[in-house]
Order: C-alpha cells, then structure tokens, then sequence
C-alpha cells in the first residue's frame, strides 16, 4: 500500500506539472502567433514588394527573436517535465519488486498436466466473470479440454445473477423452482427471499396492485410452516399498501440492500448445489499470493544478506508462517502435540481410544511392541485401535 501511495504522489506532481505547462504553452504560442500576424499585417500595409527597408528588418529581427525566445522557454520546460515523467518510473521500480524468480518453484510449469490446470482454472475464472469471448480465445490457443456440459454452469449462473443485478427474477426464480428439493435438502431459503422480493415489489406499487399482491401471496404457501414469522410481516405491508410503505414500520423492506444481499445468497446456495466453489480459484489465489509474496521476499533477502540462504531448501513448506486473514481460511489444520508438526497427508491425525489425538509418526515413536500408551492420559491400547481423523 506505501509503495501504491508513494508511486500516486510522484503522479499527482507530474500531473500538476502538466495542467501548468499546457496553460503555460498555450499562452507562449497564443502570444507568438499574435507578433507574427502583427508583423505581417504591418509589413502588408507598408507596401511589401520582395524587398524589406531597414525599419521592417529591423522589426522581422525583433520578432524573430521573441519567437526564438518562446521556443527555447518551451523546450525547456519540455525537458523538465520529462525529468518528472522518468522519475514516476524510477518511483515504480524502487517501490515495487519485479523479480519474484526468488520465491518461485522452478519446477511448477515444467508439467504439461499443471499448464493445462493452470489454463482451465483461468479459464473457468472467464466464465465466471461471464467474459465468454475471452474464455473462448483461452480455449482455443491453449487447447484446453472444455466440454459444453462444463460450461453450461457457469453460463446459467452468469445469466441468472446479470438478470438478478437487474433488478429480474424470473430466471432465478425458475432456476430456484426446479431445484427446490435441493436447496431445502442444504438448508437454504433462496426460493422464499425470492419470491419476498417479488411480493414487495408488488407491495410498493400501491393500491392498484393489491390484487396481484393477493394472488401472488400464493406462492408463499410452501413456506407457511419453515417462515411463520417472515410471512406474517409480509402480510402486515399489505395495511400500508394505501399510504406507501416507505412511510411505515415495514420500510426497512425496501432497502436496496436486499437485492444485493439476494445476489450473494444465490451464488452462494448455486455454487454450493453445483460443487463450485463461491469464489473464483484465481481471484482466491492472487489475493493469497500478494498477501504472501512481500514477507516471503523480506525474509529472502534477510536470508541472503546473512548468507543463510540454504536454511529454506524445503520449497513445500514455506520459512515463515503467513496469517491470510479468514477469508483465506477454508479447513482445519492439526499439529501434533507431541512432534509439533502440522499433519500432512502421508502423517495423518489418529485418535486414541481415550479421545485424545496425535499424529501417526508420533503414535509409532510411543508404542512399545503393539502396545502404545496415551500421553496424556494412562490408557493403553494397541496400534490398530487408533483411527485416522479427517478435517
Ligand atoms: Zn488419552
């Protein structure tokens, strides 16, 4: 962020610089212009004939020189301000790092089968943005293997949340309709906020839509039992239908924060049914690795000032542990209490028969023939009691 605010200082200067030096330019050569034509319109009425007297040299040399001057001001300034403009570049350059060679993992772009997943996730980031013309071109030049059944998804997806920014629910509600055993089966209430939305729209247009208010209320009878409370107050807006609802107790219904909240809840419930993730890999990934890359970088240079650069060999495991904020936060980890070693797939979490976990490494280290002892409490038990835990 420093280095943002450094490089956006040095810019506002050149900016400025600039706004001043056109006013400035305008005004030289407005001025030069103005000589010029006086010179020629007095030269006209003197009675010019290809030959000059010396009371007319005299005045083209003057001219000329003002003009000379207005010229040499101007490269001047010129180059002054290509000084500024060169010093937002060295700005850049001082505040940003450009060589991240450093931190990389030779090896991550040698496979072909990691190229090709690297495409199909940037790929699949196109699609969500609904930037189908780009995702085309990736598929194309990179010949990734797409199949229309992997991009409908995406494609319905993108076309139900554009109509839901447009303030249209007709594509969601019937996306919602058709998959209503499924969102009841996770627990979600799309459909319901759906069709509230639906009704309170109906609601604000006041008393000629009471009717269809009425008849659309219908649409609530699935959820009677699941949201009591939430229809009762819908069917209380329904008094304030005649003097408006933005001047009743119920006008908090009309907040525009509820389209927006809408949008959330359905990409949330539609990813979670389709086994996608919320969040784009590739934007979840990027704003990992720029929350990562600068102490990374730090403790790389500190590492190669003291000349300890060998102590980080172990490229899977990383010199520093990096707080990514909860966002970035998507399952348990275990240490072990023994080893002080996070788990890994090849040493797994494994209870015990008392309740306690360790790792599996430290549960051989303990054992004594079959038999191993819990350390933090006395019962005993034989290895194949212990079972592996999956977070
Ligand atoms: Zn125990």
């Amino acid at each position: 962020m420093d280095a943002c605010m450094s490089v956006e200082r040095e810019v506002d200067k050149v900016l400025q610089k600039l706004k001043d030096t056109a006013t400035h330019t305008g005004e030289s050569l407005e001025e030069a212009i103005v000589q010029v034509q006086a010179v020629a319109r007095e030269l006209e009425e003197g009675g010019y004939n290809g030959d000059v007297n010396v009371a007319q040299s005299l005045r083209l040399s003057q001219c000329l020189k003002k003009v000379q001057e207005a010229v040499n001001n101007l490269s001047a300034i010129h180059k002054d301000r290509h000084g500024s403009v060169s010093k937002v570049g060295k700005a850049i350059d001082r505040s940003f790092v450009s060589d991240f060679g450093s931190v990389l993992t030779d090896s991550a772009f040698d496979k072909e089968l990691n190229v090709q997943e690297i495409n199909q996730v940037i790929y699949e980031h196109f699609l969500r943005q609904g930037q189908l013309d780009i995702a085309q071109s990736l598929i194309t030049e990179s010949a990734v293997p797409v199949s229309d059944t992997q991009q409908e998804p995406f494609l319905e997806l993108h076309h139900i949340l554009e109509s839901l920014k447009n303030h249209n629910l007709e594509p969601a509600l019937a996306w919602a309709g058709a998959n209503r055993k499924a969102l009841e089966g996770q627990g979600s209430s799309l459909e319901f906020k759906l069709h509230r939305l639906h009704f309170i729209d109906l609601v604000s247009h006041g008393p000629s839509f009471q009717l269809n208010a009425l008849n659309y209320a219908r649409n609530f009878a699935p959820f009677a039992a699941s949201h009591a409370k939430e229809l009762q107050v819908l069917m209380g807006t329904l008094l304030y239908m005649k003097q408006g609802l933005d001047h009743s107790p119920y006008s908090s219904l009309l907040d525009s924060v509820h389209w927006l909240e809408i949008c959330d809840i359905f990409t949330r419930d539609a990813c979670t049914l389709l086994g996608l993730s919320v969040e784009s890999p590739l934007s979840v990934v990027i704003r990992a690795g720029c929350a990562a890359l600068p102490p990374l970088l730090n403790i790389k240079q500190v590492m190669q000032q003291r000349q300890c650069s060998g102590v980080w060999s172990a490229k899977d495991e990383l010199p520093v542990e990096i707080n990514l904020g909860k966002e970035c936060r998507f399952h348990s980890i275990f240490a072990c209490p023994i080893l002080r070693q996070q788990s890994s797939s090849l040493n797994p979490p494994v209870r015990l028969v008392c309740g306690h976990v360790i790792s599996q490494d430290a549960l051989h280290k303990l054992a004594n023939g079959n038999k191993v002892k819990c350390p933090y409490c006395p019962v005993e038990q034989t290895l194949n009691d212990a079972k592996q835990i999956f977070f």
